[in-house]
């Protein structure tokens, strides 16, 4: 049996991006209840350390980054302060986002530049920061965020184009990395109950609760998702356990998308 090359450090320091609240903030409280050191970066750093008071009330180690991680400058600041309050990151998780909605014969260039600005540029500049540490140590785990949409969703061309482009991300990071024990996937959830798809119901015009229920009876596991569920997924690409999987895209949705 060939053995494993590559060993996790003895304390592993995690950045989740977005994390101030949904999908980011239950990653950062489960990779903290996992035993990561948590980085909790969002653009606004008093709401990111709601979410790490949290972690550090329940035992955790966290501390709060404000930053933009689609500017060049913010990213580097960034790690920085989480180098030097942290510890060198080894983990990384690319889950900040936005919506711009809307039907392409309407869609402003702005509203394209902005989606693809967050969700692609976001994650390559993090993912560059952040892999210098992670060869340095000789391992790592990368997880994006990508989404059902990927696959298309109407009045989605900006939002769809940008998390199908973080699906070619992930799996060139998996192969220009894994040689470094670097591991990179992505995790592509279907409709998760978070403030984000709170804002498209009522962009739509529908009561949340309505919209929940019309899509929870399209789902073959008959509910939505919920932010934990998500968490879940993402805490085992991040595990030492998981190192033969790289590459991956992992659909946690429900139900089978292709
Ligand atoms: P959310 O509730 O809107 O949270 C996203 C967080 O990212 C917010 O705190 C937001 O801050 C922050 N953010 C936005 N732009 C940023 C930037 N430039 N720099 C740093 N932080 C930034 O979203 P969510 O529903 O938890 O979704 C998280 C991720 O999962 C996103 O990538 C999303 O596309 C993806 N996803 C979500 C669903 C779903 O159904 N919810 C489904 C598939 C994929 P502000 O509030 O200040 O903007």
């Amino acid at each position: 049996m060939s053995p494993e090359p590559f060993t996790p450090p003895a304390t592993r320091v995690a950045v989740v991006t977005g994390a101030a609240r949904g999908i980011g903030a239950a990653t950062a409280r489960r990779l903290a209840a996992d035993g990561h050191h948590v980085a909790v970066v969002d653009l606004d750093e008093s709401q990111a350390r709601a979410t790490a008071d949290e972690i550090t009330a329940a035992g955790g180690t966290a501390i709060a980054v404000g930053a933009d991680i689609s500017g060049e400058d913010t990213v580097t600041q960034a790690l920085e302060r989480v180098v030097a309050e942290l510890g060198e990151p080894t983990v990384l998780v690319n889950n900040a986002g936005i919506l711009r909605d809307n039907l392409l014969f309407k869609m402003s260039a702005g509203d394209w530049d902005d989606v693809i600005t967050v969700h692609l540029r976001g994650a390559f500049l993090m993912s560059r920061a952040v892999q210098r540490y992670q060869v340095a140590a000789r391992w790592g785990r990368i997880v994006n965020l990508s989404s059902t949409s990927a696959l298309g969703n109407r009045g989605q061309v900006n939002y769809a184009a940008a998390k199908a482009g973080l699906q070619g991300l992930t799996k060139t990071l998996a192969i220009e990395l894994g040689p470094f024990g670097v591991t990179a996937n992505a995790v592509a959830p279907g409709l998760i109950e978070t403030a984000m798809t709170q804002a498209t119901a009522a962009r739509m015009g529908v009561a949340f609760e309505d919209f929940v229920a019309a899509a929870a009876a399209e789902i073959p596991v008959r509910r939505t998702g919920r932010p934990d569920d998500v968490a879940a997924a993402v805490a085992f690409f991040c595990s030492p356990e998981a190192s033969f999987v790289s590459g991956q895209v992992l659909y946690v949705a429900g139900g089978p998308r292709s």
